[in-house]
C-alpha cells in the first residue's frame, strides 16, 4: 500500500521539503506516512513569511474583532473535522480514538475562548503627575512566535499557544514534533480554509537539533512558547540568547496523588487510573506517584490492581479500547528500562511490568503498579511518561506533604480527603502549579496551566495568558501650546 504523504505550510502555501522522514503507526510498528523534514532553509523561509505577515499586508491592519472572527471560524472548522483529525492523531501517536476525538472537540473551545478575548485587550490611561501631559498604554502584539510542541498531545499543546498568540495579533511558526506530526499538518489545511492571511500561521516539522534549533535561535523570533522535556528546555534557553526572545517553558512532571484515610477509595481509584493510565501515561500531568495513608494502603492497592488488570488494551482506533500503545519504540524501551531498574533496586512489581503477550507488534506496555518502600528509587524520582504507577505509604499529614514535595518537578497534584481543612492546608503547601481536590486531570481554557521548579515557567490557558503574547507601549502626549523650556532637565 502506498504511503500517505504530508506537506509543510509556509507563507500560505503547501510544499514538500527536500527530505522526508518516516512516520510509524505505534499500533503495529509499520511505516504509514512520509513527513516533510524541514531544513534550516525551510525554517528561515517560514520565519521570514511570519515576519512579513506581522509587519505588512492585511494582518496588522485587521482590528481585534476581525482576528476573533477568524479564530471562531477556525474553531468551527476544527469541530467539523474532528473525525479526520482524531483518526490521524490516533494513527500517528497511538492515543485512543475515543480520547482524541473528545479532546479535539474540546480544543475547538480553546480557539473560541481566545477568539472572544481578542477584542478585550486594553491599555490604561494615567492621570500623570506632570502638567499638560496625557499618558496611556497600548497592548501590542509581541511579534513572531516560535511554538514548539512535543509528541504526546500536539493538537492541545499547540492550541494553548496559537489561540492566544493569534488573538493578540502575533504571527506564528509552529514546529510539530518529529513523532506524530500528522494531525498538525492536516490542521494547517483548516488554517488555510479559515482565511488567515498568508504567513500568519506557518506549520512545519523536523528534527529538534536542526529545525528546532534553527527556529528558536532565529534573529526574527520575538517569543518562544515551548512544551517538552527539561533538557530540551535548557537548549532552547541557550538558543534564545541569540534573539533574546521571551520564553515560556511547559515541562515535565512527577505529580503526586495523595489519598488520606477518610477518602472515598473507589472514587479516588478511578481518578488515579485516569491520571496514570489514560493516554498510556504519556501525559505531563500524569499522577505517577501515589502517596497513600498506611491504614488504607492494602485496600486501595486491591482496588487499583483489579482496575489495572481489567483495562482493555487494544487497537487505538477501536472505540472499545481503553489503553493503546506508547507513541514510539524509544518510549517503550525507556519505560521498560525504568521499571527494570526500579525492580532491581527493590520496588515490588504488583501488576504489569511487561509487553502484553498478544500485542508484540506495536509499542504496547501493560498497566504497571510498583509498590515502593523508599522514595529514592528511579520510578519515584524520574518522569517515566508511561503507564507506570509508583506507590508509597505515609503515616501522617506531615510525612504526606514531605513526600509530595520531594521532587524536582512541580506540575500537578491530587488530594483525596473529605476533610475540608486538610484540603485547604495541602492546597497551600503543595509545591505544584495545579492542585486537584477529589478529582484529577481537569482542564479548561479558562484556567491557567503550568508548573513550579523543573516543570517550567509561565502559564498557558486562562485569560492572562494572552498578555504573554503582547508588550506594553507607553505613550506621552504634550497638550500644552507652550514651547519646551529647559532642554537639560528630565521632567
Ligand atoms: P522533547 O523535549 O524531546 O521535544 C519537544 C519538542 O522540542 C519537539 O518538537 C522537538 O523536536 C523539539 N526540540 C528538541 N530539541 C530541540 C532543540 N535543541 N531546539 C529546539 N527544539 C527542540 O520532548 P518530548 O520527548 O517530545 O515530549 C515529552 C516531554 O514533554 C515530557 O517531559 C513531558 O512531560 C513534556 N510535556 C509537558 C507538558 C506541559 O504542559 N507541561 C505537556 C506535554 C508534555
Amino acid at each position: 500500500m502506498a504511503l500517505e504523504t504530508f506537506q509543510q505550510y509556509i507563507g500560505g502555501s503547501f510544499s514538500d521539503a527536500n527530505e522526508t522522514f518516516d512516520s510509524i503507526d505505534p499500533a503495529n510498528g509499520n511505516v504509514w506516512a512520509k513527513m516533510p523534514k524541514a531544513t534550516e532553509a525551510d525554517v528561515d523561509r517560514a520565519v521570514q513569511a511570519a515576519h512579513v505577515a506581522f509587519t505588512s499586508g492585511v494582518w496588522p491592519t485587521l482590528n481585534a474583532s476581525a482576528r476573533g472572527k477568524l479564530l471562531y471560524k477556525l474553531a468551527d472548522l476544527m469541530a467539523a473535522n474532528a473525525d479526520v483529525l482524531a483518526e490521524l492523531e490516533t494513527r500517528d501517536t497511538g492515543k485512543i480514538r475515543r480520547e482524541t476525538r473528545a479532546v479535539i472537540l474540546y480544543i475547538s473551545e480553546y480557539y473560541r475562548y481566545f477568539a472572544g478575548l481578542a477584542d478585550k485587550l486594553q491599555g490604561a490611561h494615567f492621570d500623570v503627575d506632570k502638567p499638560d501631559m496625557e499618558a496611556y498604554t497600548r497592548r501590542e502584539p509581541i511579534g513572531v512566535v516560535a511554538a514548539i510542541v512535543p509528541w504526546n498531545s500536539q493538537m492541545f499543546l499547540s492550541a494553548v499557544k496559537l489561540a492566544p498568540a493569534l488573538a493578540a495579533g502575533c504571527t506564528v511558526v509552529l514546529k510539530a514534533s518529529e513523532d506524530g506530526p500528522a494531525p498538525l499538518l492536516q490542521f494547517a489545511k483548516l488554517v488555510d480554509e479559515a482565511g488567515f492571511p498568508p504567513g500568519v500561521v506557518n506549520i512545519i516539522t523536523g528534527m529538534g537539533d536542526s529545525c528546532g534549533k534553527a527556529l528558536t535561535s532565529h534573529p526574527l523570533i520575538d517569543r518562544i512558547a515551548f512544551t517538552g522535556g527539561p533538557s530540551t528546555a535548557r537548549r532552547i534557553v541557550e538558543n534564545s540568547a541569540n534573539n533574546l526572545a521571551a520564553v515560556s517553558l511547559e515541562l515535565g512532571g512527577k505529580s503526586p496523588v495523595l489519598v488520606f484515610e477518610d477518602a472515598d477509595l473507589e472514587s479516588a481509584a478511578n481518578a488515579i487510573v485516569s491520571g496514570i493510565f489514560a493516554a498510556t501515561g504519556q501525559s505531563c500531568v500524569a499522577g505517577s506517584r501515589l502517596l497513600v495513608h498506611e491504614n488504607v494502603h492494602a485496600k486501595l492497592m486491591e482496588i487499583l490492581i483489579a482496575k489495572a488488570q481489567r483495562i482493555k488494551i487494544g487497537d487505538p482506533q477501536d472505540l472499545e479500547t481503553e489503553m493503546g500503545p506508547l507513541a514510539t519504540q524509544r518510549q517503550l524501551m525507556h519505560v521498560q528500562d525504568v521499571v527494570d531498574r526500579s525492580v532491581a533496586a527493590g520496588a515490588k512489581l504488583v501488576t504489569g511490568g511487561n509487553i502484553p503477550a498478544d500485542f508484540t507488534n506495536g509499542f504496547y506496555y501493560e498497566p504497571t503498579i510498583l509498590d515502593c518502600d523508599k522514595p529514592v528509587i528511579a520510578c519515584v524520582q524520574e518522569e517515566i511518561f508511561g503507564p507506570v504507577l509508583s506507590v508509597l505509604k505515609f503515616k501522617d499529614d506531615a510525612q504526606a506533604l514531605s513526600l509530595a514535595n520531594d521532587s524536582e518537578y512541580g506540575l500537578a497534584s491530587g488530594v483525596f480527603t473529605k476533610d475540608i481543612g486538610r484540603a485547604h492546608r495541602f492546597v497551600k503547601s503543595l509545591r505544584a502549579g495545579i492542585v486537584w481536590v477529589n478529582t484529577y486531570r481537569m482542564i479548561s481554557p479558562m484556567v491557567p496551566f503550568g508548573g513550579y521548579g523543573q516543570s517550567g515557567t509561565g502559564r498557558e490557558a486562562g485569560a492572562e495568558s494572552i498578555l504573554d503574547y503582547t508588550r506594553t507601549k507607553s505613550v506621552w502626549i504634550n497638550t500644552s501650546e507652550a514651547p519646551i523650556s529647559d532642554p537639560f532637565i528630565m521632567r
